[in-house]
C-alpha cells in the first residue's frame, strides 16, 4: 500500500500519524524523544526525528496497541509481558487495517528483548534460582535461600536496551527501566 512503498519514509510516518489521529480521535499524539504510551497522561508519543524506518512505524503501531487496550503502569512483571504481547497483537490489526506489513521476526526479538530482561530481574543474586516478584513490585525473594532483592518499578520497557532517551517527564521513565 501506498503508506509504505513511499520512497520517502518521512511522509510515510506523516501519513501514518494523521491517518491514526482521523481513525482514533478518542487518543492523544505528541511529539517526543521516543515512542512511548504515557497512561498517566493519556497519551502517545512518537519520536519526531527525521530519520524514519519500519521499525519506527512500527513502534507506534505498538504504543498506539498499548493505548487502544488502556494499558496502565506499575502491574507484576509477569503481566506486563502479557500485556506487551497484546499490544503487539493489537499493532497487528490496525497495521492490517492500515495496509501495513509488520515484520513477526521484529515483534519476536521485542519480546525476546523484554523477556530476557524479565528473567534477569527473577534470578536470585546469591544462589541463581528463578523467584516470583513480590506483591510490593518492588522487590523479589528467593524461595530457595531466602535473598531478598530489589527491583524498578516495571513499566513498559522498550526493546532497545541501546537508545538513550530523555523522557517526557520524570513519570515517563521508560527505556532506562530496562536497568534491573
Ligand atoms: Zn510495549
Ligand atoms: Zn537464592
Amino acid at each position: 500500500m501506498a503508506v509504505m512503498t513511499s520512497p520517502n519514509r518521512l511522509l510515510a510516518m506523516e501519513q501514518l500519524l494523521s491517518k491514526l489521529k482521523e481513525t482514533f480521535p478518542q487518543l492523544r499524539f505528541s511529539p517526543g524523544s521516543t515512542f512511548l504510551w504515557s497512561p498517566e497522561t493519556n497519551e502517545v508519543f512518537y519520536d519526531e526525528r527525521k530519520t524514519v524506518n519500519n521499525k519506527r512505524i512500527w513502534s507506534l503501531l505498538h504504543e498506539t496497541g498499548h493505548a487502544l487496550l488502556g494499558h496502565k503502569s506499575y502491574q507484576a512483571d509477569i503481566e506486563l509481558l502479557k500485556l506487551e504481547v497484546a499490544a503487539w497483537q493489537k499493532a497487528q490489526e490496525i497495521a492490517s487495517d492500515f495496509g501495513i506489513k509488520i515484520d513477526e521476526e521484529h515483534i519476536q526479538d521485542c519480546l525476546d528483548t523484554y523477556r530476557d530482561w524479565l528473567h534477569a530481574r527473577s534470578i536470585c543474586p546469591t544462589c541463581t534460582t528463578r523467584c516470583l516478584q513480590q506483591s510490593d513490585m518492588h522487590h523479589y525473594r528467593c524461595h530457595n535461600c531466602h535473598t531478598t532483592w530489589k527491583v524498578t518499578p516495571s513499566r513498559f520497557a522498550r526493546a532497545y536496551r541501546s537508545v538513550k532517551q530523555t523522557p517526557q517527564t520524570s513519570a515517563l521513565l521508560h527505556a532506562n527501566e530496562l536497568s534491573l
